[in-house]
């Protein structure tokens, strides 16, 4: 589809050389973001509805975008991905979710694969990874639990040491891909006996044809209805020490706030592409819709409002740029990355309001997508840790721990 950049293609020499910043994006770049909107204009918008109403994963699109390159583009060649970065992904991730949210995220088809490609071991890498961008597998990564989301240190599933595997039992909550996924990235107790209690987890991975392992779709949810959610139970699932990533004891807590430092970037670029997304709709509606005999983009407090959404898109869409930027070149900004994503989130609430606002009473009815729009958009606010987590991390990164 298209060829990875090489790495110093993002960065302008001058970037170094005279230490001029440079907030163009690469041509490469920009080839990337217009195939994944013409891959998502062409796929998405026929049947974004209907898989919607059905609740249901869209196997074909995800299929297509496998065989395009789309799926885990930024994992390394060798294991089957593009080599490219955790901007590129956060783009085409935004450009997926403004045409529409639920579909787009046929791209967390690969959730956890991060930790693996970081963390994992070489005969790891050479197992989980390719299958996810061949469209052989999908997987996730299953932390919350019935009493521990957003306290994620409270977590009960364990994992118990049994020779040379591990047991393991528990339940987990509200899984991406949990009832479709090949395997999963579990956070638990593997060594509950460790003096220091961020010593205590591990990430075991779990086939989920183990026996003892059972999954339950829930139906029902507000938004990003075509994203496949799970209630997992871990009932003595036995697993091998080998799927311990990284075969260290003692770093799951770690290897897991990387793992949202990386998705929370993610995240705030699906806020960002509901938004683009929402905001197009009400561009295109106000040049059409006639009342008090003229268009409503002639109200001049229609025009501010849509200057009013242009701008928070626009703000929103900088941050979360820079923190992968950031990501990309290892500087890895918790605080930047939580601002991002507690912005996007926002942002993409706020402006598919405005959005539906501008429809009227059409935008009430399912007949309009962005009535699917307003929907979909409050996830952001919410998984990747809550927009009150996120705050907790900026003001602590501020404040000190209180
Ligand atoms: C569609 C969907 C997909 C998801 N996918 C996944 C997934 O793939 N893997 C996974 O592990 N999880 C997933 N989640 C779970 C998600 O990450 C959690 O729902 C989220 O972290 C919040 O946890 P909770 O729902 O238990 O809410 P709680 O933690 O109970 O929070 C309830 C409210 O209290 C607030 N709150 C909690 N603690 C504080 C505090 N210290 N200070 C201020 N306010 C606080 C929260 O911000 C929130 O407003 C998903 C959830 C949904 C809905």
């Amino acid at each position: 589809m298209f060829d990875p950049p090489k790495k110093n293609d993002i960065q302008s020499p001058k970037n170094d050389e005279e230490g001029e910043m440079d907030f163009e994006l690469t041509n490469r770049q920009k080839q990337i973001r217009l195939a994944a909107r013409e891959f998502a204009e062409g796929e998405f918008p026929g049947v974004a509805r209907e898989y919607d109403r059905r609740e249901e994963f869209p196997r074909d699109i995800w299929k297509k975008a496998c065989e395009l390159g789309f799926i885990g583009l930024f994992i390394k060649k060798e294991y089957g991905g593009l080599g490219l970065g955790f901007l590129e992904f956060a783009m085409v991730m935004e450009e997926f979710w403004r045409v529409d949210p639920g579909c787009g995220n046929i791209l967390l088809t690969t959730f956890g694969s991060e930790l693996i490609q970081l963390y994992g071991t070489e005969e790891q890498k050479k197992k989980y990874l390719p299958p996810l961008t061949k469209g052989k597998a999908i997987m996730g990564t299953a932390i919350t639990e019935p009493d521990a989301g957003s306290d994620i240190l409270s977590i009960l599933t364990l994992a118990k040491r049994d020779g040379d595997s591990y047991v393991l039992s528990g339940s987990k909550q509200f899984i991406t891909n949990g009832s479709i996924a090949n395997y999963l990235a579990v956070f638990c107790l593997a060594h509950p006996e460790a003096t220091s209690r961020l010593k205590r987890f591990g990430v075991l991975m779990v086939e989920t044809d183990r026996p003892g392992f059972s999954a339950i779709k829930i139906t029902g949810k507000m938004g990003i209805r075509a994203s496949d959610t799970a209630e997992i139970r871990f009932n003595d699932v036995r697993v091998p020490r080998e799927n311990l990533i990284g075969m260290r004891e003692g770093e799951g807590f770690s290897q897991i706030m990387q793992l949202f430092n990386i998705n929370r970037v993610i995240a705030a670029s699906q806020g960002i592409g509901v938004a683009q997304g929402a905001l197009d709709k009400a561009v295109s509606y106000v040049k059409k819709r006639k009342q008090f005999g003229q268009l409503l983009a002639t109200f001049q407090a229609t025009q501010f409002k849509i200057a009013e959404m242009a701008t928070w898109v626009e703000a929103a869409r900088n941050l979360c740029y820079q923190a992968g930027w950031m990501l990309d070149h290892g500087k890895v900004d918790p605080k930047l990355i939580s601002i991002a994503k507690y912005l996007a989130g926002e942002v993409g609430v706020k402006v598919a309001n405005d959005a539906l606002q501008l429809h009227g009473g059409y935008g009430y009815i399912a007949d309009y997508d962005i009535e699917r729009f307003y929907r979909d958009a409050k996830i952001v606010e919410i998984y990747e840790g809550t927009k009150e987590i996120e705050k907790n991390t900026i003001a602590r990164e501020l404040l000190g721990r209180m």
